[in-house]
């Protein structure tokens, strides 16, 4: 009867078995992003709970060998769709590694490893992204637990300016807590807001046109309307559309103004500070109050990582603490995000920024920002595609529009060749509707990706949608 005490000797052959996959998989990471037959091989793992199992190696085995076909290669240099980083090499190790040791990341006690290497990590993010050193600072699953994390903080500092420890206390009896962005935010925001007890829909739209950007002199007359009440401002830096920003330093002037709180959300903009190119889109980030950004986006470091920094510190255990008697008192990052036991995340954050640096990171930004310029350039000069907005970050969103085709029929054609996309394999992409016009959204941010995979997407757009027209 397998039973992991008897088959432990199966270990390291299975962690063997792994390591052989490897060498294979990575010299083929520019293969079909979803093979042919994926979907029935994910399908084929249905079954029911068995009795006797099949044994480490059998299982891990079937995994390998049937897993990858079911996959999508999401962190090869062909995926653009949503906004989905590879690993770097440090990071993957680190990951790995992090799987062996199985720290628990909750408090210096349970790993100081973890701890210590998540204090440095924080700390170098900050470095690498202009922020005060003085911020609190959290590792966490990702943008939309980070963006929970940072609101969280900013729902508590909401109920401080009434009397009111949130909490503890709840938001009972108190009015609903204003929200001001523009059309640019993130359904990741708005989640954290249900979650949040504040309302996904108590959100006040400060937009200027059908894109979403902001509209300052709207966010003003809000603000003034208050009269001083307490609010929440949530700024993108870096909406998934077209990759633009909302004017986060006059955003930041008029929060200070009429002492609101400002939330950016940098879940991939934020990395447009590696760069002197790109820096001006997001400056005025360090006057906000909170900003967030993800961990495996434009970081390449795997699932699931994101971080979350706070001016104030203090907010995060005044909200987060969970205090019990078996719990210890110190260096508890379990007091700072909301979950208690936590995967080191921070061994692959360490291990990439110790390995590449700030100019590596600065390197692998320019490259994304290379590639978006190209393929912009590439749709400009083609008279069967069209640029739908300016790209001035790491997505470009563009169309096909063969001549002859009526406008009308446009966003049917795009939308057959974004599902022909997905099954045919080669490359990965999906679609967006930008000012009522549904158009292709690449994203770029995988270390790896080349003006040659770009030119591939274009030319498998091209060649599905002139098989469709
Ligand atoms: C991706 C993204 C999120 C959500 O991030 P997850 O890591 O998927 O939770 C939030 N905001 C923005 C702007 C994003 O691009």
């Amino acid at each position: 009867m397998p039973d992991p005490l008897t088959g432990a000797e199966d270990a390291l052959p299975a962690l063997e078995l792994v390591l052989e996959h490897a060498r294979g998989y990575i010299a083929d990471l520019s293969g079909p992003v979803r093979a042919p037959g994926a979907d029935e091989a994910a399908r084929s793992f249905a079954g029911s709970l068995p009795e006797e199992g099949s044994g480490t190696l059998a299982a891990v085995r079937q995994l390998l060998e049937r897993g990858t076909e079911a996959h999508v290669r999401s962190g090869g240099p062909r995926f653009f769709h949503w906004v989905i980083g590879g690993s770097t090499p440090a990071a993957l190790a680190a990951d790995w590694f992090a799987a062996l040791i199985d720290q628990n990341a909750g408090a210096w006690d349970a790993s100081p490893l973890a701890a210590q290497l998540e204090t440095i990590s924080l700390a170098w993010l900050r470095e690498l992204f202009g922020l005060p050193a003085a911020w609190g600072g959290v590792l966490t699953t990702g943008a939309t637990t980070a963006n929970f994390t940072a609101l969280a903080a900013a729902r508590q500092w909401w109920g401080e300016q009434q009397g009111v420890d949130v909490a503890a206390r709840g938001l009972a009896g108190l009015p609903p807590v204003p929200v001001l962005t523009s059309g640019f935010v993130h359904v990741a925001s708005r989640k954290a807001l249900a979650m949040l007890g504040i309302g996904r829909d108590r959100v006040t739209y400060c937009q200027a046109d059908e894109t979403g950007r902001l509209d300052l002199a709207g966010l003003e007359r809000e603000l003034k309307r208050l009269r001083g009440a307490p609010a929440i401002v949530i700024a993108n830096a870096g909406e998934v559309n077209a990759g633009h920003f909302d004017p986060i330093a006059d955003m930041s002037r008029l929060a200070r103004e009429h002492s609101a709180w400002l939330h950016v959300d940098g879940a991939f903009g934020l990395f447009a500070r590696l760069s002197p190119r790109t820096a001006a889109l997001a400056e005025g980030v360090e006057h906000a109050d909170s900003v967030i950004s993800d961990g495996h986006k434009w970081l390449n470091v795997p699932h699931d990582c994101g971080f979350a920094f706070v001016r104030d510190p203090a907010l995060l255990p005044a909200v987060f603490t969970a205090g019990a008697s078996y719990l210890p008192e110190e260096e508890i990052f379990s007091f700072r995000g909301p979950e208690l036991s936590r995967r080191a995340r921070s061994l692959a954050v360490w291990a990439t920024l110790a390995a590449y640096g700030r100019n590596g990171y600065r390197a692998m930004v320019e490259r994304s920002l290379d590639v978006a310029a190209h393929v912009a350039r590439e749709v400009e000069s083609a008279d069967d595609l069209e640029l739908l907005a300016p790209a001035p970050l790491n997505i470009v969103c563009f169309r096909y529009r063969p001549p002859g085709v009526p406008e009308e029929a446009l966003d049917e054609l795009n939308r057959a060749i974004a599902r022909a996309v997905l099954t045919d394999g080669r490359v990965y992409v999906g679609t967006t509707l930008w000012a009522g016009k549904v158009g292709f959204r690449p994203a770029f941010v995988n270390w790896r990706t080349t003006t040659a995979d770009a030119d591939l997407m274009l030319e498998t757009v091209r060649d599905l949608g002139r098989r469709l027209v």
